[in-house]
């Protein structure tokens, strides 16, 4: 995952040596001494993430943070040594993250690709959202839950009976005391619970990590928060499950104020989640879906579009569009029927959808017709999922059909790129999606002349 990062600090060697560390994990990075300087970086150009410290002469990261509600973008506060009881107050006043020095290099790169991370789904989902909110499917305006079920797997039931306690104190919500198996063993499937406090410490620490990815795995608890809590002895196993599955991690022990405060971003953040994730489930079911496939349609693929560039202008990260069409369909349903050509162009979009991310748009324009819609994704990444969806198409003959041994068929696929590419020295890209589409047709002509079951780029992509 890369990200544009600012580092706002006083001291010009911290700032180089972050710099250092965050360019080796394909960050890029720019920096400013005073909140001045940073904002005048920011209005150049916004970052995905700024790391600033706690307090500086102007004011420090909360002013900062202040400053940048509007835009949305998260600031991580670098916290001095010993300075563990402002963790609480710092996060309450609206910091989307904070660190104590000292701190390992992966626990700030873990932290700051969760942010990300939490960002591109959001956006993603407020994307399909808006779609759907600009065809007239307006969303039902979702409140945060008041009363959550919390369940918390401490070490064992005397720590969990503490935790029950502490949080009784800070949060409104009803917590209950589970050991693991509650969660992945037999019966545990009726049990719901909208977030998860999870102990990753001491000797278990490892298998509870394994624990809280399995937790991802399970459709019960895919869409659970979780927050993971170690001690600083744990700290270094702890902090990759931010990369596994926990929404966030404290890395210091636990302490109610914080966690506290954590559990109700965690919360806020899976309620606008599962709020937008309804009214793009419920608002568009109708309207923006092929009935044959169950894909989006036309109507919803093209401002979805049109969103997607605007969002990839904002961020400057490319997004790739590709047109599938299957070849010689008229002969599969001249040599079996209409009936066997349905059943095809419903498994074929099976094979899309489970061979693509979830953030990826996949939609029927046509008949035989595909679009694919990939934000955040360059060149070689768009290029080599389209030979894999090529490559999936010829291998396998398409068996869910009364036809023994299947039905073979094979696609064809024109791609094109929006937003900026090249270096970050030329300037932004930028057509239109009707031109971007006539490239990615001009692509699959393409490779429709060059003898099908093949990718073309379009020229003024590569
Ligand atoms: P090419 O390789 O050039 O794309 O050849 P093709 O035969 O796929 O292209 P053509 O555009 O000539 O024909 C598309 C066919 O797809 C014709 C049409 O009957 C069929 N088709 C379109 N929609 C559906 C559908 O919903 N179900 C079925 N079974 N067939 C469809
Ligand atoms: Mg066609
Ligand atoms: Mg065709």
């Amino acid at each position: 995952m890369t990200g544009r990062v600012l580092i706002v600090d006083p001291v010009v060697t911290t700032r180089i040596v972050l710099k250092v560390k965050l360019a080796a994990a394909y960050f890029t990075v720019f920096h400013a001494a005073t909140i001045a300087e940073a904002i005048e970086e920011i209005e150049k150009a916004p970052p995905d993430v700024v790391l600033c410290e706690f307090e500086l002469e102007e004011g420090g990261a909360i002013h900062l943070q202040n400053r940048l509600a509007r835009q949305a973008i998260p600031v991580i506060a670098l916290l001095p040594e010993g300075a563990d009881h402002k963790r609480a107050e710092a996060l309450k006043a609206g910091l989307a993250d904070v660190i104590t020095r000292p701190y390992e290099d992966r626990t700030l790169l873990a932290r700051i690709r969760n942010l990300l991370r939490a960002r591109t789904a959001q956006e993603e989902l407020q994307l399909r959202s808006d779609t759907s909110a600009a065809l007239g499917f307006a969303e039902a305006a979702q409140e945060f839950a008041a009363a959550a079920k919390i369940g918390l797997v401490a070490q064992n039931p005397k720590e969990g009976l503490l935790w029950k306690e502490a949080l009784a104190e800070v949060l409104p919500h009803t917590a209950e005391v589970l050991a693991p198996t509650d969660l992945v063993g037999e019966g545990s499937a009726d049990k719901r619970y909208d977030a998860l406090i999870v102990s990753i410490s001491g000797r278990s620490a490892q298998q509870r990590l394994d624990f809280v990815s399995s937790l991802r795995a399970r459709p019960e608890t895919r869409h659970t928060a979780i927050l993971a809590v170690a001690s600083s002895e744990s700290a270094n196993i702890a902090i990759t499950a931010l990369d596994t599955g926990a929404g966030d991690v404290m890395t210091e022990g636990f302490e109610p104020h914080e966690a506290g405060e954590r559990l109700r971003r965690l919360l806020r953040r899976r309620a606008q989640e599962m709020a937008l994730r309804r009214s793009v489930e419920v608002g568009l079911e109708a309207a923006m879906t092929d009935p044959l496939t169950g894909l989006y349609n036309r109507r919803y693929a093209i401002p979805y579009l049109e969103k997607m560039s605007l969002a990839s202008r904002r961020s400057g990260r490319c997004f790739a569009v590709m047109l599938l069409d299957l070849d010689f369909f008229k002969h599969i349903n001249d040599n079996y029927g209409h009936a066997v050509g349905d059943d095809v162009l419903v498994e074929f979009a099976k094979r899309l959808l489970s061979n693509l991310r979830s953030v990826d748009l996949v939609s029927r324009i046509g008949g035989e017709e595909f679009l694919v819609a990939m934000p955040d994704t360059t060149l070689d990444q768009a290029a080599s999922a389209a030979a894999r969806l090529c490559q999936l198409t010829r291998a396998t003959p398409f068996s869910k059909t009364k036809v023994a041994g299947g039905v073979s068929a094979s696609v064809s696929v024109g791609l094109a790129l929006g937003g900026k590419h090249g270096d970050d020295s030329e300037p932004p890209r930028r057509v239109s999606i009707e031109a971007l589409l006539e490239e990615a047709d001009n692509a699959l002509y393409a490779a429709k002349e060059g003898g099908r079951d093949m990718v073309r780029v379009s020229q003024s992509a590569a």
